[in-house]
């Protein structure tokens, strides 16, 4: 039985993810940006909240667990540090498996962003929360780990499925686009950045995305083959992502 995910927008760019295993009809929410919110399109669905699933503790990522829990009596997930800001009721970290009714997610560490950051992955129906660690021609930036760790995070998700449907938590892509362009010009890139711009043009969302057009057209992914273009040749894969990431948080634009 598959997982449904209903994709909403949250504060200013954030987006908030009420998922439902079909099977049981048992709710989760995925980070909690905006309690009101989150509550509100929780009882237009008509869905009963079983769990919070945090992917770190930022708090536009975990600054709702305590309204929600109020409202819910739901059960908090997520790894050690959102307890920085809020309780948990369970820690989770790589390697372990959370179910939801029946369906299961792995916990993959994707640290960088924050130091413990984690993705939820539902390798059954493909399907990844990926939270602050790979945006759609983007990533998170490098708030606590370093250039390395993240090099890795991202790895263990390009690891993940070509056709793996990929929600991340912020609607950052025609900025990540114009980045992008400023840093490769592979056709693939400039196609889909014209796909990017039209749809927000439109008022239209650009996630979920997948980890096959991530792999083929995100500048971090692709760092390696950019070293160059970034000033990062002959020096190791991680290093020319680093090298990206200082480019973007450099550019303006
Ligand atoms: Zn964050
Ligand atoms: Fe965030």
């Amino acid at each position: 039985m598959p997982l449904t995910v209903h994709q909403f927008p949250c504060l200013e760019d954030n987006y908030g993810f009420l998922i439902r295993d079909e099977a049981t009809g048992l709710a989760a929410t995925i980070d909690t940006p905006d309690a009101k919110a989150i509550l509100a399109e929780l009882d237009k669905l008509g869905w009963k909240l079983d769990l919070i699933l945090n992917t770190h503790w930022h708090p536009d990522h975990a600054g709702g667990n305590a309204e929600i829990k109020a409202a819910t009596s739901c059960t908090i997930v997520g790894p050690g540090e959102v307890t920085r800001i809020a309780p948990l009721d369970r820690e989770v970290k790589d390697g372990d498996t959370v179910m939801l009714g029946e369906t299961k997610f792995q916990v993959i560490d994707t640290g960088g962003h924050t130091l413990g950051h984690i993705t939820y992955s539902d390798a059954a129906d493909k399907i990844a929360f990926v939270g602050d660690t790979l945006f759609a021609l983007g990533c998170g930036r490098l708030f606590e780990g370093t250039a390395e760790q993240m090099w890795t995070s991202l790895q263990r998700l390009a690891a993940l499925p070509d056709e793996t449907t990929v929600y991340c938590a912020h609607e950052y892509t025609a900025s990540n686009a114009r980045f992008a362009l400023s840093v490769d010009d592979d056709p693939a890139l400039k196609a889909r950045a014209e796909q990017i711009f039209d749809r927000r043009t439109r008022g239209e969302p650009t996630v979920p995305t997948t980890i096959a057009l991530e792999k083929a057209t995100n500048p971090f992914l692709r760092a390696p083959k950019l070293a160059e273009r970034v000033g990062a040749s002959g020096q190791p894969d991680y290093a020319a992502f680093g090298a990206v990431r200082a480019a973007k948080d450099g550019f303006k634009g």
